[in-house]
């Protein structure tokens, strides 16, 4: 089982299985919402308990995405395709190892100038075939 919290500890998760390898989005929605490029894996919602979900703030930042912060402290913490059965579950949010490494790098063609993406991942300029 893998644990994960917000910064405050209002909000904790748990999720039942192994994890997907994670991408790290580099669109200006993510940045903007996480604070840099924001690295999920995507996790089937019934493999995801949430207890302090009363504490998370939704905000619909497109039609179909709605993304899910700790009201209290501000942790970004979930990117939910709402019409999906799977979630984006941010890996900085766990407190447990997660036992795996970005797999790829999306939206590269609205990353900032500030950094380089500094690993093998392959990078796509918007996003990849799936299944990634
Ligand atoms: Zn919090």
């Amino acid at each position: 089982m893998l644990e994960g919290s917000c910064l405050c500890g209002a909000v904790t998760f748990s999720v039942a299985e192994p994890l997907h390898a994670p991408d790290g989005c580099h669109c200006t929605a993510c940045r903007k919402h996480s604070g840099h490029y924001f690295v999920s894996a995507d996790v089937p919602k019934t493999a995801l308990t949430v207890r302090g979900d009363d504490k998370i703030t939704w905000f619909q930042s497109s039609p179909k995405v709605r993304r899910g912060f700790c009201a209290v402290c501000g942790s970004s913490l979930f990117w939910d395709p709402i019409e999906r059965d799977w979630i984006g579950v941010a890996m900085g949010a766990f407190d447990t190892p997660t036992g795996i490494k970005i797999a790829v790098h999306v939206y590269t063609d609205e990353k900032a100038d500030y950094y380089d993406i500094g690993d093998d991942a392959p990078k796509f300029e918007t996003v990849p075939p799936r299944p990634v």
